[in-house]
């Protein structure tokens, strides 16, 4: 694979049912250990997941609010634009095309990478980019056998050697674990609770932004 320089451009794809602060330090972090620029890429139909509980417009909505005011975490709708299901190969084989040989980063928090083998063509997202495995809590750090298999050689310690490819290497980014989901955040909304230090603070400028997790 060519030799490449340039700063990677990290992608963390999510429901974002709603976006928290779990997202947005992991997101923040990986941003300063890899010296990237991160973009959030809310899906549409993950192919994975129970439908959200917010429509696309309303978590794009809740997400232009979380991101308000900086500018190093930065949002990509392309997924929400596509008709029907969002693959991530798919999403990373246009990013290639637009990217050239720039390092493209695909952000994983440990759950969703111990679920990886069940993705989509999982084996070519290596093909297409780095993974960068971010620490979540409660997480075991054990792997199916089939990914373990795939991810063994490709494991590196450090940024520099992922600066120099434009795909194929795993990280482990050892950020701040914080132990917040959005089935939680989903739940205490639902209970007329205002989760206002797990949320940014942003979000309850507007209550309409919270409405459709109310009951
Ligand atoms: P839900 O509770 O609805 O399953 P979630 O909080 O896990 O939602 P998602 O939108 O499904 O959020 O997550 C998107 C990505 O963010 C996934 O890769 C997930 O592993 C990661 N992630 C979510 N919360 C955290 C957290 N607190 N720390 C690290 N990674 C996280």
């Amino acid at each position: 694979m060519p030799q490449t320089t340039s700063k990677p451009l990290a992608l963390f794809g999510g429901t974002f049912d709603p976006v928290h602060l779990g997202h947005l330090s992991v997101a923040w972090e990986a941003a300063e250990l890899l010296d990237a620029e991160v973009r959030l890429l809310p899906a549409s139909v993950p192919p994975h997941r129970v439908p959200p509980l917010a429509s696309a417009a309303q978590r794009v909505a809740i997400l232009r609010a979380a991101l308000h005011g900086q500018s190093r975490l930065t949002l990509d709708t392309r997924e929400l634009d596509r008709d029907g299901p969002s693959f991530t190969i798919d999403t990373l084989h246009e990013l290639r095309a637009e990217q050239g040989e720039r390092p493209l980063v695909l952000l994983l928090g440990a759950d969703a990478f111990a679920g990886l083998a069940s993705w989509h063509r999982w084996r070519e997202l290596f093909e297409a980019a780095h993974v960068g495995v971010l620490s979540r809590p409660g997480v075991s750090a054990d792997l199916p056998d089939a990914l373990e298999r795939e991810v063994a050689g490709r494991r590196i310690a450090d940024t520099a050697s992922l600066r120099a490819l434009p795909a194929g290497k795993v990280i482990e980014l050892a950020v701040t674990p914080l132990e917040i989901s959005a089935t939680r955040i989903r739940e205490l909304l639902a209970a007329g609770r205002d989760p206002r230090y797990l949320l940014p603070a942003g979000l309850f400028d507007d209550p309409a932004l919270l409405v459709p997790y109310r009951r």
